[in-house]
């Protein structure tokens, strides 16, 4: 049984493996803050408690953003986890259009707990996009964001009935803050 000596294992993997990068946003996080994010909201907002899913959300961007592997990542905190990380990390071999689609077709058949990552995932990427949008942005850019995140999230509904509710205040948020944007401009 994993625990929090995995946890903070895993908190710790993730942080080197990301050392170096810093989010799409104009407000130069570091990396790190998104995985920690994402598993802390896990926790704290979704009530998850078990420890392979929030082992899972920490390292859930490193196979695709960093040269961690599966097998790594197998060897280190079994192949439950490495199973997870493996259902929610996009093949980059295929173009970006078609990457995004399949996240939106491959949604519905997730695991519960990819799911749950998958949930938190995209409740921090529409914050980030509202609040510190990458550069070169625009509001269109911006909206087609989140309309793409919903499409995603309507086929992990039923997950997590608390996460979901965030994910909804939260793209409710999105949208008056692009609204208000737009009519400024
Ligand atoms: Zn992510």
């Amino acid at each position: 049984m994993k625990g929090i000596a995995d946890i903070l294992r895993a908190a710790s993997f993730a942080a080197k493996k990301h050392t170096d990068q810093k989010r799409k946003g104009n407000d130069d996080q570091p990396y790190i803050n998104h995985p920690l994010e994402v598993a802390n909201m896990l926790v704290n907002i979704g009530g998850v408690s078990d420890p392979d899913i929030i082992v899972a959300a920490l390292l859930h961007d490193t196979v695709e953003d960093t040269e961690a592997t599966f097998d790594e990542i197998a060897e280190q905190f079994g192949i439950t986890v490495a199973g997870y990380v493996r259902e929610v990390t996009d093949d980059k071999s295929l173009p970006k259009a078609e990457r995004k689609q399949k996240q939106v077709e491959h949604a519905p058949h997730l695991s519960q707990g990819a799911k749950q990552i998958k949930l938190g995932d995209k409740i921090s990427n529409i914050r980030d996009v509202t609040d510190n949008p990458p550069e070169g942005w625009d509001l269109q850019r911006r909206r087609e964001y989140v309309d793409w995140g919903e499409k995603v999230v309507a086929g992990l509904r039923g997950a997590n009935a608390e996460l979901e509710k965030v994910f909804d205040e939260t793209v409710e948020k999105a949208r008056r803050r692009l609204a208000s944007a737009a009519t400024q401009s």
